[in-house]
């Protein structure tokens, strides 16, 4: 009985994340672009036909049109049902690895915010500061829920501080980080990398903002190493450093008390 209630749970948080992914392919293609994001209702980029809701289902809906528009048969691409697919993951993991709790609700939605961020960074260079502004504020109240909900009053101001410090070092940790990142182009790192990192920040706290941006800054560095070996990129050429951030973040959620235990172990 408990396995097919975890089960049917677990099918409906998967469908619950990708629904909210192909919700992140609307903001990520339409934010940018500055137009609204309900109306009007999704629709072919190339004959403009409206969806049906049949065509609309996540992951599914790109499958059995087999990647073609209904109507005009051009090509929509993978990164639809990915992104889909991924957010679900992501939304699973979560609800899987914390108990059911605020702290679920929550990071579902920083996840969200995360790889909505990536992808437009990625698409555009740029990190809008809409997102990375209510990224920030939606972590200052999820760490006065967490904070009442933990001791009452004393435990939101608590947490409300952690959250602020976080993102103020969100801030200023940017400008150092900036300066180590040697093999990632100045300029790269612009306004808005210093702003997601104040919302990491909020979310976060300060002692695992450091974490997540130290894993940001070893796995972006390696990766810009590789590209340059591989002949990818010229040295200096712009990377964008999001979605790197975005990575940090999400593995210290996952393995962030472990990874800290085990390094402070080293010293003790
Ligand atoms: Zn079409």
């Amino acid at each position: 009985m408990d396995t097919l209630i975890v089960t049917l749970a677990s099918m409906f948080v998967f469908a619950l994340g990708a629904s909210i992914g192909s919700f992140i392919n609307v903001v990520v293609y339409r934010l940018p672009a500055k137009l609204s994001l309900l109306w009007p209702p999704s629709r072919c980029p190339h004959c403009l036909n409206q969806l049906q809701a049949y065509d609309n289902v996540p992951v599914l809906g790109w499958l059995w049109l087999k990647g073609r528009c209904r109507y005009c048969q051009s090509h929509i691409s993978w990164r639809y049902p990915v992104v889909e697919a991924i957010t679900g993951i992501m939304f699973l993991l979560i609800f899987w690895l914390f108990p059911f709790s605020i702290i679920t609700l929550g990071y579902w939605a920083f996840c969200s915010w995360l790889l909505a961020l990536s992808l437009i960074d990625l698409d555009t260079m740029t990190l809008p500061n809409p997102l990375t502004k209510s990224g920030l504020v939606l972590g200052l109240i999820f760490q006065m829920i967490v904070g009442y909900t933990d001791a009452s009053w004393a435990g939101l101001a608590r947490h409300l501080i952690i959250g602020i410090v976080g993102a103020v070092l969100g801030l200023w940790l940017f400008d150092a980080i900036a300066i180590l990142g040697i093999f990632l182009q100045k300029e790269a790192m612009g306004a808005g990398d210093a702003k997601l990192a104040a919302m990491m920040g909020a979310w976060l706290g300060w002692r695992y903002l450091l974490l997540a941006g130290f894993v940001a800054c070893t796995i972006g560095a390696l990766v810009g190493i590789g590209a340059i070996l591989l002949s990818q990129r010229k040295w200096g050429q712009k990377i964008p450093f999001g979605p790197f951030l975005a990575l940090g973040s999400i593995i210290t959620i996952f393995g962030g008390k472990p990874i800290l235990s085990a390094y402070l172990g080293l010293f003790s």
